[in-house]
């Protein structure tokens, strides 16, 4: 699907979380609005694909709207969003929750960049980057430096052993390039989580886990029957992805599958296996 871009500035871009985001972290911040992965695996069962005020009508995937004054904006708010955050707790910023810092877009706009830059100056407690996307690791210099001023966490989504999926669109990034990049940041001195979310059928997955132990510092398990955010998975049944992923195995749309993989990954990096949001929320790594 060809996506649209168009650039269009905002009044404002730091969003305080509502929800089960905010388990997470006190603010999200979006670089852009739509996605240019919607079309690729993870944009199947995405979250956020049915948001009509997102989409306005357009197709998941089809549109993206560049933010042209980010960092700007960020720079403009961001003492008075930490005053509010520290009323509460940290100021912390999950960037991003309904797009991805690193589409392919990203090396002529730069938004992302100009807010990791924005950031540099003027820093959050923590910041929280999610993507799918091995372009992450252009950036890593920034995180890096950006990491000696606040907590820097990247969670770099995983969802399978396999880029083909019967019935499901190949991924945004292969395996194989995602896992060069959580080790190409963890070289770096970041610290890297891979988000194997949502889970999805896994070929070999005592192999999986221990991939992932030996590319990352932690893990974490999203199923979507209790990880998206609506009561047994609603939001996602709402998508193909359910009966995709139950024509493929039907065991995975349960949520023992879920429990196997946790056990799985458990005897790979003992302590370092978070679950659905209080994975995310990294309530279970050590400071
Ligand atoms: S990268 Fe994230 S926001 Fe974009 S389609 Fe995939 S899951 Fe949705």
């Amino acid at each position: 699907m060809a996506v649209e871009v168009s650039q269009t500035p905002v009044r404002s871009i730091l969003t305080r979380t509502s929800g089960f985001l905010r388990t997470v972290a006190s603010h999200s911040l979006q670089p852009y609005r739509g996605c240019s992965y919607g079309s690729a695996l993870c944009g199947v069962g995405c979250y956020v694909r049915h948001n009509g005020l997102l989409t306005r009508g357009r197709p998941w995937g089809s549109f993206l709207e560049v933010r042209v004054n980010a960092a700007q904006r960020y720079s403009e708010r961001v003492e008075a969003e930490r005053r509010w955050a520290h009323r509460q707790g940290l100021f912390s910023i999950f960037m991003s929750s309904s797009t991805d810092p690193f589409v392919p877009q990203e090396r002529k706009f730069r938004i992302t960049q100009s807010l990791l830059e924005a950031m540099a100056d003027a820093p959050p407690d923590e910041l929280i980057v999610q993507t799918h996307s091995h372009l992450v690791t252009e950036y890593s210099d920034l995180l890096v430096e950006l990491d000696s001023r606040c907590a820097v966490r990247v969670h770099l989504s995983i969802e399978s052993d396999r880029d083909k999926l019967p019935g499901l669109p190949p991924p945004a990034s292969t395996v194989a390039r995602r896992f060069a990049a959580a080790a190409a940041l963890r070289d770096a001195g970041l610290r890297v989580v891979i988000t194997v979310a949502p889970l999805l059928p896994i070929d070999e997955p005592d192999a999986f886990f221990a991939r992932i132990a030996d590319h990352a510092d932690a893990v974490v398990i999203d199923h979507f029957i209790g990880g998206d955010g609506s009561t047994g998975g609603a939001r996602t049944n709402r998508t193909a992805l359910p009966r995709a992923m139950a024509a493929i195995d039907p065991a995975s749309v349960t949520i023992a599958y879920r429990d196997r993989m946790i056990d799985l990954a458990r005897r790979h990096l003992p302590g370092h296996v978070g679950v659905n949001i209080d994975g995310f929320a990294g309530r279970f790594l050590s400071p």
